[in-house]
């Protein structure tokens, strides 16, 4: 039985493959071949996306040695979707499992701007 949960969660889409292939609404800013950018559901500043690859990994602690591109790239998305909206001060966000407060189990970057952050974070 537990095997077959096992399973089941590695089968199972995620949130954001269900975005990626279209099968669920979302407002997608950008995409290339690797990644999407979408507007955070439950945004957290005035400007809030989310900086997804589409090979999911489920977070940064599985990130392999290899994936070293994949994620130069995702951070050069963020550069690029910031300048492109003249943003000067802009947060970047990676949260790692339940107590750092990830919620969807398949890497993302919050590109969070418009408001003033205090530090530290919550
Ligand atoms: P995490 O908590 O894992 O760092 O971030 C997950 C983020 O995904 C949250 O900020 C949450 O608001 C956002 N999110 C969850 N479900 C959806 C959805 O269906 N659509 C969009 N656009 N964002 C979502």
């Amino acid at each position: 039985m537990f095997l077959l949960w096992n399973i089941a969660s590695v089968v199972e889409k995620t949130i954001f493959e269900k975005i990626i292939s279209r099968e669920i609404p979302a407002n997608i800013v950008f995409e290339n071949d690797i990644a999407v950018i979408i507007r955070d559901i439950n945004p957290q500043a005035p400007v809030h996306v989310l900086i997804i690859p589409k090979r999911r990994i489920d977070r940064i602690e599985a990130a392999q040695d290899g994936d070293v591109e994949l994620l130069g790239k995702l951070l050069i998305m963020a550069r690029d979707f910031a300048k492109s909206h003249n943003l000067t001060g802009f947060r970047l966000v990676i949260n790692n499992g339940k107590q750092a407060g990830e919620t969807a189990p398949h890497l993302h970057i919050h590109l969070l701007s418009d408001r003033l952050m205090g530090w530290p974070p919550g």
